[in-house]
């Protein structure tokens, strides 16, 4: 007999995970299906543990500036090992702590390999593989929230010894001496960041005319300019032809753009460029689940084509972020029991890269609000005229605002400098009220923050900025 549901998630990564709590909370009878490690990649290989590195790496740079804060800290050095170790244990802390809210939240927690087997009126079926054993689920209703992968480079398998896909970015054995980063969104970035600041030699490749294309393009070449400034080689509308491993090392085949091929050697590479959804394998086919270039098409409440199966997350497409997977979750669990929650808005998704100086951006470029016809109200505040920023030694960076010139409107808000990954939710949650210029000008901002410089772009976006 199998075990019946109200609702199977399929991939318990921050999409599948939060959808189970929320199901639970809501009175659904609930499981989760899970082949690797409670909270998916988020948790274990992604957005927690890169940043417990990217904090070390934060932490040795100042360390090595202490002099600028009228310190002194002789014999600044590392431990590689215990570097890894402690991004584990964050990463293994919060695995336990989902673990934790399963249990607490009453979710049947299934460990092994999942497939759909059934949809629809007949009702739900999925198949768990646990070795030998098969395990059978019936549910009212499926979610698909398998996540994605590392995309492979077509002539160059990551090796986890020369080559490394971010899995193993993330758990080196050794430092890179000289690291080629292939590709320039934002976990390339955060790479390339991380280990400069520890010391390796870094270069980045990236296709496309700038690095973090999907970013405005004034925080685009701000990074390029300050990355090369701490001492990044940043190769942009360059083509990588080649990548040959050896016992020492890695030779890539590098196409620049004046067209010249040449050859350069480095100790490690790192390929970042993008991922593929894990659609393939899991039944989807056979049901005549409808996909999109691997992705899962669904609505805006994560409805697929076929009754009762749903989907969320990196599995649905862009943007790859663990916040759009919760929300996408949420969104979904709350239609299947019955409520009427409002639609997934993908222009109200912030997007953070966790580098040194940190991006942060929500809506519209500059550049894409032109092209969608808005005559603009553009304001920019650097770092430089903010009290807070100076004083933490930090004032590089800048904050920029785009305003619809006829409604008053915040279409979008850029932001590049320290801290800016805390401070882009002031302008998420603007544009969630709707709020205009207006009421951002009448708000109070405490001093002496990062924040007032959110302030003072909406006033310089009006010619009103007061310190700069
Ligand atoms: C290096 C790196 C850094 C990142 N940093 C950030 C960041 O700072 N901020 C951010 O928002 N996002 C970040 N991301 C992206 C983020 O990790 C993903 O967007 C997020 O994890 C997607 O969540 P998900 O629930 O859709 O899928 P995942 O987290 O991928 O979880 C899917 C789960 O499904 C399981 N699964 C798959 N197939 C099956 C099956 N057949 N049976 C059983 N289980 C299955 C997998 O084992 C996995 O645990 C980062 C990603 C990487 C790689």
């Amino acid at each position: 007999m199998a075990d019946t549901y109200d609702l199977v998630i399929l991939g318990s990564g921050p999409g599948g995970y939060v959808a189970a709590i929320r199901a639970s909370q809501l009175g659904l009878k609930v499981a989760i299906v899970e082949r690797e490690r409670l909270g998916g990649i988020c948790l274990n290989w992604g957005c927690i543990p890169t940043k417990a590195l990217l904090r070390t790496s934060e932490i040795y740079h100042y360390m090595q500036n202490a002099e600028s804060y009228g310190l002194k800290a002789d014999n600044v050095g590392f431990d590689l090992a215990k570097i890894v170790d402690r991004s584990r244990k964050v990463a293994g802390q919060l695995n336990a702590g989902v673990k934790g809210l399963m249990k607490k939240n009453k979710v049947t927690v299934v460990e092994g390999v999942g497939t759909v087997t059934g949809a629809g009126k007949t009702g739900g079926k999925l198949s768990v593989k646990q070795g030998d054993k098969t395990v059978e689920l019936e549910a009212k209703n499926i979610i698909v929230a398998t996540g994605a992968r590392a995309r492979d480079l077509p002539f160059a398998k990551a090796d986890g010894k020369r080559i490394w896909t971010y899995r193993h970015a993330m758990v080196p054995t050794e430092m890179p001496t000289k690291l080629l980063v292939i590709g320039s969104g934002a976990i390339g970035v955060e790479f390339a960041s991380f280990y400069n600041d520890m010391g390796a030699d870094v270069t980045i490749v990236e296709m496309l005319p700038r690095i973090l294309p999907v970013e405005d393009e004034e925080v685009s070449a701000f990074m390029d300019k300050a990355l090369t400034k701490q001492g990044i080689k940043l190769l942009t509308q360059t083509g990588l032809e080649g990548l040959a491993p050896s016992a020492n090392g890695v030779t890539a085949k590098i196409k620049a753009k004046d067209g010249k091929v040449s050859e350069e050697t480095f100790s490690h590479a790192i390929i970042a460029i993008g991922i593929v959804p894990n659609t393939e394998n899991i039944g989807l086919e056979a049901l005549g689940v409808e996909t999109d270039r691997g992705h899962i098409k669904t609505d805006g409440y994560g409805r697929t084509n076929v009754d009762g199966i749903w989907a969320i997350g990196d599995v649905t497409g862009a943007p790859w972020l663990a916040h759009k997977a919760s929300h996408e979750g949420i969104i979904a669990v709350e239609k299947i029991a019955g409520g009427s929650p409002h639609q997934m808005d993908k222009a109200n998704i912030p997007g953070c890269t966790y580098s040194r100086p940190q991006v942060a951006s929500v809506g519209m470029t500059e550049a894409k609000a032109k092209e969608a016809g808005y005559e603009l109200k553009v304001g920019k505040f650097p770092f430089i005229g903010n009290g807070k920023a100076i004083a933490l030694g930090e004032a590089e960076g800048f904050v920029k605002t785009v305003f619809d010139a006829k409604t008053g409107e915040l279409l979008g808000a850029h932001m590049v400098g320290a801290e800016v990954t805390e401070l882009i939710q002031g302008y998420v949650v603007a544009r969630q009220l709707e709020t205009t210029e207006a009421e951002l000008m009448e708000t109070v901002f405490a001093h002496p923050t990062l924040s007032e410089m959110m302030h003072e772009s909406v006033l310089a976006a009006y010619g009103r900025a007061i310190h700069y």
